[in-house]
């Protein structure tokens, strides 16, 4: 990957201006340093190398070179979007599943950031915002795509099982293609973030509907209830052992199915 190919790849869409680099600290913070330096919406930070990518409290996402598709996407909300700056995580979530069909690979969202193939995670996000006095300015949306085999860390790291798209598919895709069909579905998908459509979709995606999970937050004893769907502003609506209704809001709470 490079910058002529990248530019040539993306050429037929509507987006910011883009910057690449061969290796990068975290596409994330380099696109939080932009975006308050007025990056145009739809900028792009991509590297074919992350040396501190992040997921969410800090933990590590590993992109080694040649291997991944890592990028930041700068977006600046509309004034309708700022109702439903939540709903973020998984308009990328909704691009990567959409990018992942049309390779014919049916996938599902971990709730909140990750994306699953075979039950594996393929993919993670990382949305981080750029506030301007008591508001968000604008979002920054970090996905991390696992593209060939050797992007996936060493078992030792990983927290739930990992996979890429060389082992779905038998064949490493072209990164840019991928890119391309993300953003292509992001671009697609944005003027509707409002809607119930929009969530209803986000919703039929998501791992484990129906299911019991796991549900474990920082210092908190787990909690076992019954997946049942979103909340408009993307929480994720559960219930209880005891038929009670229980809401999750984002944060670092993580989702696994009950043992
Ligand atoms: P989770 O949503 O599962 O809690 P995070 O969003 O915090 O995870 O992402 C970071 C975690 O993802 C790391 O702790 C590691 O276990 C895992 N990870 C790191 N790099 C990769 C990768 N390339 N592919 C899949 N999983 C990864």
């Amino acid at each position: 990957m490079n910058e002529h190919i990248l530019q040539n790849a993306l050429a037929d869409l509507s987006i910011g201006e883009v910057r690449y680099f061969d290796t990068i600290g975290s596409t994330n913070d380099e696109a939080l340093a932009w975006a308050t330096e007025s990056a145009p919406d739809l900028s792009l930070i991509i590297a074919d190398e992350q040396t501190t990518g992040r997921g969410r409290l800090n933990r590590k996402w590993l992109t080694p070179p040649g291997t991944a598709l890592a990028f930041s996407l700068i977006l600046r909300p509309s004034a309708a979007d700022r109702v439903h700056l939540s709903r973020a995580v998984g308009l990328a979530a909704l691009a990567i599943a959409e990018s992942l069909r049309k390779l014919h690979l049916s996938s599902q969202i971990k709730w909140p950031n990750d994306v699953l193939v075979h039950g594996r995670k393929i993919a993670g996000i990382l949305v981080e915002s750029v506030w301007s006095g008591e508001s968000i300015d604008c979002q920054v949306v970090g996905m991390g795509v696992n593209i060939r085999q050797e992007a996936i860390p060493y078992r030792v790291v990983l927290q739930f099982p990992a996979s890429s798209l060389e082992e779905a598919l038998g064949s490493a895709p072209k990164r840019e293609e991928v890119l391309h069909d993300i953003l292509f579905a992001l671009i697609e998908l944005r003027p509707k973030l409002g809607t119930d459509e929009f969530l209803k979709a986000w919703e039929e995606k998501l791992a484990w509907r129906g299911e019991q999970v796991r549900i474990q937050a920082l210092d908190e004893p787990p909690l076992t209830a019954k997946l049942l769907g979103l909340d408009s502003d993307g929480s994720l609506r559960l219930r209880d052992e005891h038929g009670n209704p229980v809401t999750v809001h984002f944060g670092d709470v993580s989702l696994r199915p009950a043992a």
